[in-house]
């Protein structure tokens, strides 16, 4: 007869945990502009990069944010 390591009226020892991203986030901090459509772009690319654990490609783009065009466009394509 085997025994489960864990009783029912045992509490709970673990309350799970919001997920964090366990990165440098401030690597990866920017400030889009809603109007420009590189840094919209750049954003996507940005989030789904840290969604799929690619951090070069987070930080690539989000670094471009920052620094890649310092004159926001306010039309997409221009
Ligand atoms: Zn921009």
């Amino acid at each position: 007869m085997t025994s489960l390591a864990y009783s029912s009226t045992e509490p709970f020892r673990y309350p799970q945990r919001p997920v964090t991203l366990d990165i440098d986030t401030w690597l990866y901090e920017y400030e889009e502009h809603p109007d420009c459509g590189v840094c919209v772009a750049l954003d996507k690319e940005c989030r789904e990069a840290i969604e799929q654990n690619r951090l070069r490609a987070a930080y690539e783009a989000s670094s471009e944010i920052r620094n890649g065009h310092p004159e926001h466009t306010s039309k997409a394509g221009a």
